[in-house]
Formats: C-alpha cells, sequence, structure tokens
C-alpha cells in the first residue's frame, strides 16, 4: 500500500475563542506550526491568511508572504485556499494570487485548490434550530473550474480536488475524459458534521457513498476531511483502505485530544494520526513521497 499523506489542515478561519488557543493567525504563527508538523509527519499544509484579531486577511501579499516563510523554513508541500477574493468575483480574480505567486519559485504554492461544484455553505444552528445565514452560496460554475483547470495547469501547479457530494466526484470524471485534470487525481472528500449541511456526514457510510462513485478506472488518490467534526473516528478506516487524511485545528477543536485544561495543538493531532498509522502498520509519506505519488513538479 502507498505511504500515508498526512496533510495539516492549520487554521481555516477557526476561531481561538472557539475553543482551542492554539489556532495559528499570523504568518509567522502558521510558518512555526509547518515545520512542527512536518516533523510529526504531516507532508502536506493548508492555510488561510489571516489578521492578528484572527479575521480574514484578503491580501494577496499576505498570501505570498506566509509562503515564502514556510517554503523557506521546511520541505513541507503547500496548499493555500482560494478564498481569497470574494466568491461574486470572475474566475480570472479569484486565482490571481496563485498564479502570481507561482512566478516565483521561492514563495510558489504546490496546490491550488478546486471544489468541483457549488454548494450552500450558510451555518446551521441544530440548538436553535435556524440558520444563521440564507443566502451563502460557494459558487464553482463550470466556465469557472474549466477556467481554474487551465490556468492551474499552465502555471505547473497541482490541482487540489475537492468533493462535498457524490456530483461533485462525478465532475472529477468528467473533467478527466476532457483531458482537462490528469492523473493522477488528488481528490479530497470534505465530510461536514455540525454545523454545514452541504456535505456527507463525518461517518463511515457518508464516506462509502463518496467511495462509490470514484470514476472507475481512473487513478485518484483519495483524502479525507471532516469539517465541524472530529475524523479520528474514521482514522483507521481511511488508513486501512488506502485513503489519506487531511485534519487540523482548522476544522475543528479536538479538545478530546487535550488533557485537563491544555487544549492540543496541530503538532499533536498530526503525531497522534502518525501514531494510528504506525498500529496498522502504514508508513508516513514524507513531503518527498507525497511529491512522487501525486506527480507534483514543483
Ligand atoms: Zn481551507
Amino acid at each position: 500500500m502507498r505511504k500515508l499523506i498526512i496533510e495539516a489542515r492549520v487554521n481555516e478561519y477557526m476561531m481561538r475563542e472557539q475553543g482551542n488557543p492554539n489556532v495559528p493567525y499570523l504568518p509567522e504563527e502558521i510558518a512555526r506550526d509547518a515545520v512542527a508538523c512536518r516533523d510529526a509527519g504531516a507532508a502536506v499544509l493548508h492555510f488561510h491568511a489571516r489578521q492578528a484579531d484572527g479575521s480574514p486577511d484578503h491580501a494577496a501579499e499576505s498570501y505570498a508572504d506566509t509562503v515564502r516563510r514556510i517554503r523557506a523554513a521546511s520541505d513541507i508541500l503547500v496548499h493555500p485556499t482560494l478564498g481569497y477574493v470574494t466568491l461574486d468575483q470572475g474566475p480570472e480574480a479569484r486565482i490571481a494570487h496563485i498564479l502570481e505567486m507561482a512566478k516565483d519559485p521561492a514563495g510558489a504554492p504546490h496546490f491550488a485548490p478546486m471544489d468541483m461544484g457549488s454548494v450552500n455553505v450558510d451555518r446551521y444552528n441544530a440548538q436553535a434550530r435556524r440558520f444563521e445565514t440564507t443566502e451563502l452560496v460557494y459558487r464553482n460554475s463550470t466556465g469557472t473550474l474549466t477556467h481554474f483547470s487551465d490556468a492551474i495547469r499552465g502555471a505547473g501547479l497541482k490541482p487540489y480536488l475537492v468533493s462535498w457530494t457524490i456530483g461533485f466526484t462525478r465532475y472529477v470524471g468528467a473533467f478527466m475524459d476532457m483531458g482537462l485534470l490528469e492523473e493522477p487525481g488528488y481528490l479530497c472528500f470534505c465530510l461536514t458534521d455540525n454545523t454545514f449541511l452541504g456535505g456527507h456526514p463525518g461517518t463511515l457510510r457518508g464516506l462509502q457513498a463518496h467511495l462509490d462513485f470514484l470514476p472507475p478506472d481512473r487513478r485518484i488518490e483519495w483524502t479525507v476531511v471532516n469539517f465541524g467534526g472530529n475524523l479520528f473516528s474514521l482514522a483507521a478506516p481511511i488508513i486501512a483502505a488506502g485513503g489519506h487524511i487531511s485534519i487540523g485545528l482548522g476544522d475543528y477543536t479536538y479538545h478530546e485530544l487535550g488533557q485537563t485544561g491544555v487544549m492540543p495543538t496541530n503538532v499533536d493531532i498530526i503525531r497522534r494520526v502518525a501514531e494510528i498509522a504506525r498500529e496498522l502498520g502504514r508508513e508516513v509519506a514524507t513531503p518527498d513521497e507525497a511529491r512522487q505519488i501525486l506527480n507534483i513538479k514543483n
């Protein structure tokens, strides 16, 4: 079985006030986590640029600064978000910062994300039985995705494909059929627990439904996120089935890993995943090995 690729999803837009003070915000904090997570077994780092108070930082320079700091300090593969501009802008504007970064070898990311469809992303409050917003759509039209696939390939980056539901995965198959995506594809199943209802639940059945609809006869390496929930309940079956793991404080506080009064860090989470892999007899990939598995060129 191929080695396990562990991705550290260090922050998303998780706020420290939501329960874990160890979420990194600033470029130097993200870079520090990158180095430590790499040492603990992570081959990929995913981040969102944040300001000192935790609010989103939309400046392209902050993304470039963060990637440069990470690459100067570590060989970990870098996966920044595409969420830097507002979604009501066109596809060219949404991906501009990634293409700009790709021109500078010291600051180039390795991946550029492509969520292969559109989905409602309003937060649902189950206790209050209401949606906190009602008009938030993560919109990725077919035309936008076509533009992204051309631009990402042109820049020499690896598309980080994201599937929220089976329909997204069918798009991956169609884009491979059209020659717009190369094999092996790297496909992330984004399970969503608790807050967002647009993905499959973070359960074995939620994951299995995804796996049942992987395009046949295509080389696809798949990884799993549980956005809003604890992915450890699925870690062993994912590792045993040959999947990869994408996990971190961006998705969930992981308070279950902490001790009294001490919340876990991203490093604690990555270390635990690596331990589970070793217990199951599966080796953990270094960044270089992940690069070979996924055929990453830069
Ligand atoms: Zn993200």
